[in-house]
């Protein structure tokens, strides 16, 4: 049976407006395609299903002659009026229109130029053309017209690889949702995620779901996710499994299963993969093989099930392996040796250090939206014993007097508005680090400060060198405790700074220098992996949620989340010390 998503449905109509506007059809009728297409794909019920009830009237922002084309689209497919009408022109047109700055006729004069009738590969096609310097003869396209043609063409191609993938926190949100609906059903005992939402990487695709319940209501429960008010559409139907699109357009996959199996379950869709590659080969030497369905002794046949994930890791003789461990890295060795870590956990963490107030310090960047009282209190809620206040550094204009001045001012204002806190401030910078290793502040300056950040906010298109370069100059400026973001990543926006971290490592060590963990969940900066090295390394790491609104500081437990998965205990995180220890390190005593 064909079933057509919102998304599908938008798609079509866009690219009817795209060639209607090739064809210089009347102005009203292409906005009024391309206004179609908006509602369609922010609308949270199916259009296709509301059509087959006979309920498409229903929608507004839908004139009479598109939903009548829609109908005879819905009821022909391939043979109706605008498949018709796309296919007046080349396919490759509809993916070229996506990079920034081509319109539908800069788009359809490429593609008959260069001949890039392969859709699949239109946008490589082009960019050789583009370095074979092809479209030197094509008028509108001068040299530095293809320079920015192709950096929009790069732009596009890795946002959309990125595209596919979302950033946690909205994973969650869709999922915890979900969670809420599915639980409101009186015969599912229980239901978790899987996957790498449950081991909390920090994109995730799919959302995977177990539920747990008897056997008899399967059918029941399936029926119910079916009606699941966000749901777009569903994708599969099994006896034990059900997939459905839900809105804006995540694919989410539901198992179903009982008890007495619960635990196999979850380990096995928990994943990853590579994990549960190496469990196999481990249990392979102990004649057992693993499967969805349990462990089977291979000499005997029978299959064991499991209640709990715990019971199944003693079943092998392993220590239990949390989920953030799960990699496939030595974990199963260290499993084995019983000598994997005690993570870390929100509740050992004491202060918070890159948090930005309202203080008016004539920065260029971001200022935080609330006075120091208010983040403290919050701080104070949060169950720390100290907290850090970080703006960014004064722009450059500022002379080296009026910086201190307001470096002074800012801290009167602070002694002012917190006497008799019960918790400690200490009142840093956030410095940029410029393209030359340099810091963004008068020497003078610094000496006002407990401490700098460090921290790097431009200029990322730099070699490794050049790059490592810059970091060690940096970190050798006097109060520096804390390299902010290190690699600058924005996930799914930019790639972080390639950086030589077998010369920033020791460096670190040496001055005793934190590197973050940056919980801002499109940051998540160190990412997990350079957390393993930098401790296995004798680097410490901080968890800071570079607040600039009061609500951020919630973000705490993203940048947890990376520390266990860089198998952080809570020696390795310095805003686990006690007051006094930590007070000794930020201000280098
Ligand atoms: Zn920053
Ligand atoms: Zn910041």
């Amino acid at each position: 049976m064909t079933s057509f998503s919102n998304q599908d449905i938008a798609d079509v109509l866009n690219k009817v407006a795209i060639v209607y506007q090739l064809q210089n059809e009347n102005r009203f009728k292409i906005i009024a395609y391309q206004q179609a297409a908006e509602v369609v794909s922010t609308c949270t019920q199916s259009i296709y299903d509301l059509w087959k009830e006979g309920n498409m009237q229903d929608i507004n922002g839908i004139g009479t002659t598109i939903a009548n084309h829609l109908q005879e689209y819905f009821t022909n497919k391939e043979s109706s009026y605008f498949w018709k009408t796309i296919a007046q022109v080349p396919q490759s047109v509809f993916l070229l229109v996506n990079i920034p700055g081509i319109g539908p006729k800069r788009a359809y004069k490429l593609v008959t130029h260069l001949h890039l009738d392969n859709p699949t590969t239109a946008l490589a096609d082009l960019q050789t053309a583009i370095e074979n310097n092809e479209m030197s003869q094509m008028e509108g396209f001068g040299e530095k017209s293809q320079q920015q043609l192709l950096e929009n063409l790069e732009l596009y191609t890795k946002q959309s690889s990125a595209e596919k993938r979302m950033i946690l926190p909205f994973a969650q949100k869709v999922a915890h949702q979900l969670l809420q609906y599915l639980t409101l059903h009186p015969q599912v005992i229980q239901c978790e995620p899987l996957g790498s939402l449950r081991r909390h990487i920090e994109t995730i695709g799919d959302i995977d779901i177990v539920l747990v319940a008897d056997e008899k209501y399967f059918s029941t429960i399936i029926d119910y996710i079916a009606v699941y008010p966000s749901c777009l559409r569903v994708d599969n139907k099994g006896s034990k499994k059900i997939s459905i699109i839900v809105a804006p357009h995540i694919r989410v996959d539901i198992r179903l299963t009982t008890l007495k199996t619960y635990g196999t379950m979850l380990q096995y869709f928990t994943g990853s993969k590579m994990h549960n590659i190496r469990l196999r080969e481990y249990a392979q030497k102990k004649n057992l093989s693993l499967s969805e369905y349990g462990i089977t002794d291979k000499k005997t046949g029978i299959q064991h099930t499991f209640e709990k994930e715990e019971l199944l890791y003693s079943f092998l003789k392993l220590e239990y392996i949390s989920p953030l461990l799960r990699e496939g890295t030595d974990e199963i060795t260290r499993a084995q040796e019983h000598t994997l870590p005690t993570l870390v956990s929100l509740k050992d963490i004491r202060g918070d250090l890159h948090v930005h107030s309202n203080f008016p310090i004539q920065t260029s960047h971001d200022v935080g939206a609330n006075s120091f009282t208010t983040l403290l209190n919050k701080a104070k809620q949060l169950g720390y014993t100290y907290i850090g206040f970080t703006e960014h550094n004064p722009r450059s204009k500022e002379s080296a007097n009026q910086v201190i001045s307001l470096l002074q001012k800012r801290r009167l204002q602070a002694q002012r508005e917190l006497t008799n806190t019960p918790i400690t401030y200490f009142l840093g910078l956030e410095v940029d680090i410029r393209p030359d290793g340099t810091l963004a502040l008068y020497d003078e300056a610094i000496e006002q400060l407990d401490y700098v950040i460090v921290s790097i906010h431009s200029s990322f298109r730099m070699d490794q060198k050049s790059a490592t370069a810059r970091v060690l100059k940096a970190l050798s400026y006097p109060k520096v405790r804390i390299f902010g973001h290190p690699t600058g990543r924005k996930i799914g926006e930019r790639d972080g700074l390639s950086l030589d971290w077998k010369q920033i490592f020791p460096l670190c060590r040496k001055r005793n220098i934190a590197l973050e963990i940056n919980a801002w969940p499109q940051r998540l900066d160190l990412p997990d992996v350079l957390v393993r090295q930098a401790i296995q390394a004798g680097v410490r790491c901080i968890i800071n949620t570079d607040t600039h609104a009061l609500i951020d500081m919630d973000n705490m437990h993203y940048g947890i989340t990376v520390a266990q998965r860089g198998w952080c205990e809570k020696k390795n995180i310095v805003n686990t010390l006690p007051e006094n220890e930590f007070r000794r390190w930020i201000l280098n005593k």
